[in-house]
């Protein structure tokens, strides 16, 4: 079974998004360097560099490339390379600076869980009213979003809406064919938070996107944010569906295990999206038969920001997730240089 510390227990009684800490895994790496921006720029550590610096890490994303050599990768492959490690190795050491949740906070939730299973409530979601956002949706397909706007049929098909008033894109969520609540994005760097649920909306009974799943597809994709599903979704990608998370909550995972009999994981190639991945399959294996898992070898952060080919190409290149467990895992082993 999976030991990756802290990954043992299956126990979501509550969404916890993952965080990680990444300039303290830099630091224990001991790498330094000037920090500029989000960017540590420091002296190559791949080709030997002695002069000006060339090496980028992002101490945000913790993805990294040398302008010189052009080494570049995410960060369980800079701890690899820095350490000598392997894969689970480096994941564990990356999991010492993250918000996992601790023993306590587990058996918290087990206890939880546990009363949930005794009381099985059926969640009933309030119908909710999206014309208002529907006058402004032109800001879909006029305003930039990395890697292109979304083309005005999706904006269309998934009604896309605006937020004039609070300023935010509007990714309203069905369920049961009705709509049932609204991601309101942020679209300026300093608006926080990110994303913005409304009041008491549970998203423990939500995988976005499995409503419009076509009734003949047995497959899913499961990435982690709304857009990066509507991403694959405008790259043929019928069945992919979001988690809103890093996690996926028991409810999910049997929303999930009801309507597929395979899941392909497609989380994010930051800190966080390695640790999800690790998790969520762990907890899809207990009630889905086929569970695979997407290998980054680019460095980009997440799916909506890959090219049509590119995703075709790491779906296709999937592999079952028990091998990710594997000691002597190296997902980076056959990456070729360019
Ligand atoms: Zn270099």
């Amino acid at each position: 079974m999976l030991t990756v510390a802290g990954y043992v227990e299956k126990s979501l009684a509550q969404i916890q998004d993952l965080e990680v800490d990444v300039p303290q895994v830099i630091d224990h790496l001991r790498i330094g360097g000037e920090v500029i921006q989000r960017e540590l720029v420091t002296q190559c550590i791949f080709h030997q560099e002695t002069g000006s610096p060339n090496l980028e890490i992002n101490t945000v994303t913790g993805l990294w490339h040398c302008w010189v050599c052009g080494e570049k990768g995410n960060l369980p492959r800079l701890v690899m390379r820095v350490l000598g490690a392997g894969y689970r190795e480096a994941l564990e050491l990356i999991q010492d600076y993250s918000s996992a949740p601790d023993i306590a906070t587990i058996r918290t939730r087990n206890l939880a869980e546990l009363e949930a299973i005794l009381r099985p409530v059926e969640h009933k979601f309030k119908s909710i009213d999206i014309s208002q956002y529907m006058t402004r949706r032109s800001w879909w397909w006029t305003n930039s979003i990395p890697y292109g706007t979304f083309s005005k049929q999706t904006v269309l098909d998934y009604s896309l809406g605006f937020d004039g008033s609070r300023q935010r894109a509007i990714i309203p969520i069905s369920v049961g064919g009705k709509w049932v609540g609204t991601i309101a994005r942020a679209v300026r760097s300093n608006q926080q938070p990110r994303y913005k649920y409304p009041e008491n909306f549970d998203r423990r009974h939500v995988v976005y996107g499995l409503d419009t799943v076509p009734s003949s597809s047995h497959r899913s994709v499961i990435v982690e944010g709304a857009k990066d599903c509507l991403r694959l979704r405008e790259y043929g990608c019928a069945s992919a569906v979001a988690a809103l998370g890093t996690s996926l909550s028991n409810e999910q995972c049997a929303l999930i295990a009801d309507r597929f009999d395979e899941c392909i994981v497609f989380t994010d190639n930051d800190a966080p999206g390695h640790l999800a991945a690790f998790k969520m399959c762990s907890d899809l294996a207990e009630c889905v038969s086929r569970v695979f898992v997407v290998q980054w070898r680019v460095a980009r952060k997440d799916p909506n920001e890959l090219s049509r080919s590119v995703v075709r190409r790491m779906l296709a290149n999937r592999i079952h997730w028990s091998a990710m467990i594997e000691p002597d895992y190296d997902p980076y082993a056959t990456v070729r240089r360019s």
